[in-house]
């Protein structure tokens, strides 16, 4: 029986977990750097049917239909007058049980853990050095060290485990934007909102069918390295309530009083898509790639890259990093333009947007070529 070790339980490590659970051919370990992981957060996740098909591999459609919520149309608004300008129907990419899906990311994560024995989790802990031979010894941050066929590399954006495998300083860049993320009160719309003003864009959308709607906001901020790396900055109630004022100054919504567990964070994406090769070490997730969440796909991906992973650690084959770059560099394109596109501060850019944005989400060619082909393939 082959052994493993996955590092991070987050969304792809969970997922590559799940997978493991339902093959006897391997058993497996997952290292947590977090003292616990947080199952209350009221924040959304956006999943298209990309990697729903992959989850409902593992039993998602079973989930409560209380605890998720399907949207029809992404709407696309002009956050200063609240402006409809158009909409593109996204249930035409759904197949049958596979539905382009919101939910709260605790939902997922619990989900995940049904399957997932609490044994198999070790809490606080970190990767700190492996040695390379017949087997991979890992040694771990409290001196333990273990030996393992396979690591799977799962610690997310800021990815440590990266860095001690390349063996050099692999840390994202800062994208001059911060998240502002919350639970909006006052919205009635099943449908998933994108909200462009200048210099920031917010999306609602609802977690389940509860009238619970996650926002969203990417606001560009350009802080010094320093302020970047701040965690005091992002929790100081003035930096919050600089960051609500750059919205409501130019959103017909307001968002005084309106907004409740708001947390602030700086987004950070992959400096570039460099592959790290070491004998049966991989990357999944964002330790792999790291896209801007524009066009809300790090999640769908980190899920695909995990089955991809399995299925080539399974196969013996190694066609899993020739297909993923294809696939990553389709998706950072059209996440770096929809970044571009929905922060625009220029009127005249932003008017011409909005035209090209009526044309396009009727084209068919585009729908095809731009969305079909990541949610589809
Ligand atoms: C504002 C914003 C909105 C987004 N919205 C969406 C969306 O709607 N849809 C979508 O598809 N994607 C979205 N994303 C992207 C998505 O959240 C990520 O791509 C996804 O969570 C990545 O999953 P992961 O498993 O790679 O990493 P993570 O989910 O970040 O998990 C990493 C895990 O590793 C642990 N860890 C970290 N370091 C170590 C270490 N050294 N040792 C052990 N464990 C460690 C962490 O504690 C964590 O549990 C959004 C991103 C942002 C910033």
């Amino acid at each position: 029986m082959k052994k493993i070790a996955i590092i991070g339980a987050g969304i792809s490590g969970l997922y590559f977990a799940n997978l493991l659970e339902m093959d006897s051919d391997f058993d497996y370990k997952i290292y947590e750097k977090r003292p616990t992981l947080n199952l209350d957060e009221s924040y959304g996740i956006q999943l298209s049917v990309n990697s729903i098909k992959l989850l409902n591999k593992i039993g998602f459609k079973d989930l409560k239909a209380h605890d998720v919520s399907f949207p029809n149309k992404v709407n696309f608004i002009d956050a200063k007058n609240n402006n409809k300008i158009c909409d593109i129907d996204i249930t035409r990419f759904n197949e049958e049980s596979n539905r382009y899906t919101t939910l709260k990311r605790s939902t997922l994560i619990k989900f995940f853990l049904n399957k997932v024995p609490d044994s198999k989790i070790n809490y606080n802990i970190e990767l700190k050095d492996v040695e390379y031979g017949e087997k991979l010894k890992v040694n771990f941050s409290n001196n333990l060290n273990e030996n393992f066929d396979y690591i799977i590399v799962s610690d997310g954006v800021f990815s440590n485990t990266r860095s001690i495998i390349a063996g050099k300083d692999t840390n994202p860049k800062f994208l001059k934007s911060v998240a502002l993320r919350g639970n909006i009160k006052t919205h009635n719309n099943s449908d998933i909102s994108i909200f462009m003003g200048p210099n920031f864009h917010f999306v609602i959308y609802p977690v389940n069918k509860n009238k619970e709607y996650n926002f969203v906001s990417i606001i560009k901020k350009n802080l010094s390295k320093k302020q970047a790396e701040d965690e005091k900055l992002f929790k100081n109630n003035d930096f919050l309530q600089s960051l609500i004022s750059q919205i409501n100054q130019n959103a017909f919504i307001n968002l005084n009083d309106n907004l409740e567990n708001i947390k602030a964070f700086p987004i950070y994406v992959s400096k570039k898509l460099e592959i790290i090769k070491r004998k049966n070490v991989f990357f999944v997730g964002d330790a792999l790639f790291s896209f801007p969440p524009s066009f809300a796909q790090g999640a769908s991906q980190s899920i695909e890259t995990s089955n991809d992973l399995f299925a080539d650690i399974k196969n013996e084959s190694d066609k899993y990093y020739r297909e993923r770059i294809i696939k990553i560099k389709s998706v950072n394109c059209r996440s770096k333009l929809n970044h571009l596109a929905f922060n625009l501060k220029n009127p005249f850019f932003a008017f011409v947007r909005n035209i090209s944005l009526k044309y396009l989400t009727k084209n068919e060619r585009f729908l095809k070529s731009y969305l079909e082909k990541i949610y589809r393939n």
